[in-house]
């Protein structure tokens, strides 16, 4: 059925109404004038004939889910959120073979408590010593806010925290698997375990610290190669990256030197 001040049919429409729910407001008007054009050329001048649009609906649908999969790709792409998301997701992981082997919620809540000195004694040991080896220190071009300089630290700390959390699981995971045949074996390889993935997670956390806007706590993008090997003692030679959103670009130096002995955020 078609309106009778318009061609498009009752289906196309409804279709248009429906799919525009999922593309981002600000291109909204732009999609809809391109899609309600697309189906009116299909069947003007013929009104009458109608020829059928409905070979471009799977086009018009995935049109919008597209661009709404693409905003929520723009926003949401190497933020802290997401970071912190996925950390939880995969803490998540790590708990259910726990949860399978104690059989249920209340067997993990009674392993968790009779665990939680073991885990604080080993996870305080990991935390000194990632910091006393964590060597990569940002120098900042100018001070940078006392806001940003918080945030910055609680997502560090709130990164440090999910990583022990998820390795101390997974070294339980994997030392379960040897419990039933060498409970012993198993008790001297969790520690082990823990601490070699706890190392490892933790040189990611500093490592993906530094790759991080100071300000908006986004990765880094646009690496651009500046300078040679032989500018090294008169000039820079390294890489830059920027923030996406404006708020600034760090220069690594390719070799740290005494004049040059860390990376240099410039805000701007
Ligand atoms: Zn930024």
């Amino acid at each position: 059925m078609t309106h009778p001040l318009s061609p498009l049919s009752t289906s196309d429409r409804v279709l248009l109404r429906l799919m525009v729910r999922f593309v981002p407001i600000d291109e909204r008007e732009d999609w809809l004038r391109c899609w309600r054009a697309e189906l009116w050329h299909r069947r003007y001048p013929r009104a009458r004939v109608s020829k059928s649009a409905v070979d471009l609906y799977p086009g018009l649908v995935s049109d919008a889910m597209w661009l709404r999969a693409e905003s929520w790709r723009q926003a949401f792409t190497g933020t802290a959120s997401l970071c912190i998301a996925s950390l939880v997701v995969a803490l998540l992981f790590a708990m259910l073979p726990l949860l399978v082997f104690f059989g249920g919620v209340h067997g993990l809540g009674v392993f968790v408590a009779a665990n939680t000195n073991l885990f604080l004694c080993e996870a305080a040991l990991v935390a000194l010593v990632s910091f006393a080896t964590s060597s990569r220190v940002v120098e900042h071009a100018s001070p940078a806010a006392p806001f940003s300089r918080l945030r910055t630290q609680m997502f560090l700390a709130a990164k440090l925290v999910l990583v022990l959390l998820i390795t101390f699981l997974l070294s339980e995971d994997l030392a379960r698997t040897f419990y039933g045949v060498h409970p012993f074996t198993a008790e001297i390889l969790q520690p082990q375990f823990f601490v070699v993935m706890a190392l490892l997670g933790q040189r990611w956390n500093f490592s993906d610290q530094d790759s991080r806007c100071k300000h908006c706590l986004r990765v880094l993008a646009l690496p651009a190669r500046v300078g040679r090997p032989s500018w090294n003692f008169l000039d820079s030679n390294g890489t830059e990256f920027v923030c996406k959103d404006g708020h600034g670009l760090l220069s690594v130096p390719e070799i740290e030197t005494s004049w040059r002995p860390s990376s240099r955020w410039i805000a701007a």
